[in-house]
């Protein structure tokens, strides 16, 4: 019998950046995977771990974090840069959210006016608001191209960092801020990378970004052209169309 097709997910800093249940859209992989028969490896990296090849997993997923965190591992994770450079190029998939989104860029300025240097794989940077009251905070809507079909992603932002020079945003905003305060623009999307500021979790509100990802995940790996059976998604559906109407979207 042929071995279980399984997908293997490296969580990164799990004990600094987990802000708002990020690590809930792990968990909605695994089932949205499991459900359907296949496997789900998850392994965790933090700093003092042995080091992680980025090129080995399907999936990368860094969550939100604060300054203070975000500073802390931001020149642990910079010794990894030709590796995830690498990772990414050979097509494994990255979701960013909001202070990993930050940290993939040039160099995210914190509230303090601390230089927080990125990865510099993608040319955006994020500058703080000096008044630490001042931020982008709320629901929020975007309008997201995956594949040939529009879906409203929907999540939850906040963030004092101000994101300039993207160049290939993730979503068009419908309600909420986005990239930075009244942004019609929201995150980051280029091939196998979204970085957004969507907490929520965001998949477990989104599952047809989530199927979208294991998807992509799943054809990368096995080099075909993977089905994946329709899940009961009623329960999700009721709570997007509740949200959206209360949005007035
Ligand atoms: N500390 C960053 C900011 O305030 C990121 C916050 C987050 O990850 N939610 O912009």
């Amino acid at each position: 019998m042929d071995a279980k097709k399984t997908l293997k997910i490296l969580y990164l800093y799990p004990d600094m950046l987990e802000l708002y249940g990020d690590y809930g859209n792990i968990q909605v992989l695994k089932y949205r995977l499991e459900k359907r028969g296949f496997g789900c490896e998850i392994e965790r990296y933090s700093i003092g771990d042995n080091n992680p090849d980025f090129t080995e997993y399907d999936l990368v997923f860094a969550g939100g974090g604060a300054d203070q965190e975000q500073s802390i591992l931001a020149e642990d994770l910079i010794k990894y840069k030709d590796n995830i450079k690498k990772a990414i190029q050979n097509g494994t998939f990255f979701l960013l959210i909001c202070g990993a989104y930050q940290l993939f860029g040039k160099y995210y300025k914190g509230v303090d006016g601390n230089i927080i240097p990125g990865l510099d794989i993608f040319p955006y940077y994020t500058e703080a608001i000096e008044d630490r009251k001042s931020r982008c905070i709320g629901n929020i809507v975007i309008n997201v191209k995956l594949g040939d079909t529009y879906t409203k992603v929907i999540g939850f932002e906040n963030h004092g960092g101000q994101t300039f020079d993207v160049f290939s945003p993730f979503g068009d905003v419908l309600f909420g801020n986005g990239n930075k305060f009244g942004d019609s623009k929201e995150g980051f999307f280029l091939n196998n990378v979204i970085a957004t500021y969507l907490h929520g979790p965001l998949l477990s509100k989104n599952p047809v970004l989530a199927d979208y990802i294991l998807k992509y995940c799943l054809d990368m790996k096995y080099n075909d052209d993977i089905k994946l059976v329709d899940l009961d998604d009623s329960f999700e559906e009721l709570c997007r169309n509740e949200l959206l109407k209360r949005f007035d979207i």
